[in-house]
């Protein structure tokens, strides 16, 4: 359990002059997004990020993230526990045109109009982009038998034929 909680914006500019090394976490109860893909409420997103600046004399935030979340095997039903990892580098820019130009090792964080980025969010959208797709325990874990037919469509939908009201009518 780490017990220093982030600010959830930062200057990255300042940040990077100062070489800012940071270790602590958020509340997952505050990642709205990813909240609502999990069943548990408790946990902390630790997070460790520092600031710094470039040969190239460009500011970049560098970091690692995780957190366990719950979500719904889609096999079986049942909740099960997934660990989330992440590591990242961004390079704070003023607009999507700098973007652009940076060099393609880093990923570009536009800041608002205060010079601020906000780190909550950013550690939010890359914990997003690792959830799987149709979670499901290991096999070897999973209750349901692996021979079942889950998740097969129904073979025909059963659509109400629109011109069949028009037949009604005349
Ligand atoms: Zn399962």
């Amino acid at each position: 359990m780490k017990d220093l909680k982030l600010p959830i914006t930062i200057e990255p500019k300042k940040s990077a002059q100062r070489h800012l090394e940071c270790d602590g976490y958020f509340a997952l109860s505050g990642l709205e997004r990813l909240l609502a893909v999990s069943e548990k409420a408790g946990e902390q997103v630790n997070v460790k990020v520092n600031f710094g600046i470039d040969a190239e004399k460009l500011v970049f935030i560098s970091g690692k993230a995780s957190t366990k979340i719950n979500l719904t095997c889609q096999r079986c039903n049942e909740p099960f526990e997934q660990e989330l990892k992440v590591s990242f580098i961004f390079s704070p820019v003023k607009d999507e045109e700098s973007a652009e130009h940076l060099p393609s090792h880093y990923d570009a964080v536009v800041v608002d109009e205060n010079g601020e980025v906000n780190l909550r969010e950013l550690v939010e959208d890359e914990l997003m982009l690792t959830l799987p797709l149709i979670p499901k325990h290991d096999l070897k874990d999973c209750s349901a038998k692996a021979d079942t037919s889950w998740g097969k469509l129904p073979d025909t939908l059963e659509k109400p034929n629109p011109f069949d009201v028009l037949k009604n009518l005349k």
